[in-house]
């Protein structure tokens, strides 16, 4: 069976993971730890950046920071992973869901502003596939109604917006190092952005279990006490040596990503125009990381049979996101905004291909051929 994924691995996760080992520290912010956020740091620009043990924890922190309150709303696209709106209910805020866009999958900037209310704390927007939101428009919303914007860049590590880095525009942002994703920290792992430089006292509190033993370990406190409420949002250093064998080869990875991705995108080309099948666009202003290669069918039966197809043949293609605001979660702790024209259409039609870091140019043909003989 082809697999729909396979987790990056280099080869040099090894030799970091044995060394932090060998080390007397393993816990969290030890030298790879900091070395992945200096990394980090250098290369999107952001404030701060502090690794956590899941993107999830990441959302989870950022809703805190923001002072997330009972009654509180905020507003994302329905189509996105659990956790973008877990994170906000878990701090009792209400989730108003927007419709995407067809092209990109991405929440429309243009209806968001129609779902503002006095309540309104925040957006959330999510960069799916690794494809930029139009962040320009969002942040000029967010600015002219003073509300918070939290990346969900999950997905989105190696990817820009107007020449940008995904996660480098609201005042936070999280990446996931989830084995699913462009980059594994061994498994689960994830990161806080921070770009609002306000934020960055606090969020060193709060991962430290709500203390100030990251100010201690500076010296700048002869103790550290419980000064607020806090978590624990600090990954091992295991996780960190396993990351740092990732980012020394972080353009490699995302250049062989976007080379299987091409051949994908060159190879249906034919299906495409003659409109069996819809492709993935990228915006001009985007450039993308290659983390997803999906197409659209006509409609959900037609997606039925094509992943049917291809499981006889051995090759696991798969779909995802039933759209939160149909979840029974989603109905209890969240409301859609205006129509649903395209979040659960989309939805339904949206076939993932297997494609992971270093796929075999024969695995990727076989996944080309028998799609091809599908629509033949
Ligand atoms: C993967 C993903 C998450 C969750 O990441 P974890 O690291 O598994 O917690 C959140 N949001 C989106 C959009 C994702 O794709």
């Amino acid at each position: 069976m082809i697999p729909f994924n396979l987790p990056p691995h280099t080869g040099n996760e090894e030799k970091f993971v044995l060394e932090a080992m060998n080390s007397d520290k393993i816990s969290g912010d030890g030298k790879f730890g900091r070395m992945c956020q200096a990394w980090f740091e250098q290369r999107i620009g952001c404030a701060k950046a502090l690794l956590t043990p899941s993107c999830t924890q990441a959302l989870e922190m950022a809703a805190i920071l923001i002072d997330t309150q009972p009654g509180d709303e905020v507003i994302m696209p329905s189509y996105t992973f659990v956790s973008t709106a877990n994170a906000f209910v878990l701090r009792g805020a209400k989730i108003v869901f927007v419709d995407i866009r067809p092209d990109t999958m991405n929440i429309n900037e243009q209806l968001i502003e129609a779902a503002i209310t006095p309540k309104t704390k925040a957006i959330v927007p999510v960069h799916y596939a690794g494809v930029g939101c139009e962040m320009s428009v969002i942040m000029d919303i967010a600015e002219r109604h003073e509300l918070f914007v939290i990346e969900d860049a999950a997905q989105g590590m190696m990817s820009s917006y107007r020449g940008k880095a995904l996660g480098s525009f609201g005042h936070m942002a999280t990446y996931s190092f989830h084995e699913t994703k462009n980059f594994t920290s061994g498994g689960e792992g994830g990161l806080l952005l921070i770009n609002d430089e306000r934020f960055i006292h606090r969020a060193e509190i709060i991962r430290e279990k709500g203390t100030n033993r990251c100010q201690f370990f500076r010296g700048a406190v002869d103790k550290y006490s419980w000064v607020d409420l806090g978590s624990s949002y600090l990954p091992s250093e295991l996780q960190s040596a396993y990351l740092w064998g990732q980012l020394e080869l972080a353009d490699e990875i995302t250049l062989n990503r976007l080379e299987a991705w091409n051949l994908y995108r060159d190879a249906f080309a034919d299906l495409a125009s003659k409109r069996y099948i819809v492709l993935p666009s990228i915006p001009d202003n985007c450039k993308h990381n290659g983390h997803m290669f999906y197409l659209k069918c006509k409609d959900l039966d037609e997606r039925a049979k094509l992943l049917t197809h291809l499981k006889q043949n051995n090759i696991l293609a798969v779909f995802h996101y039933v759209p939160l605001h149909s979840a029974p979660a989603g109905k209890k702790f969240g409301r859609f905004h205006g129509e649903d024209e395209y979040t659960t259409y989309e939805s339904q039609r949206l076939a993932r291909l297997p494609l992971w870091y270093g796929i075999e140019a024969a695995v990727r043909q076989q996944v080309i051929d028998h799609v091809i003989e599908f629509y033949s």
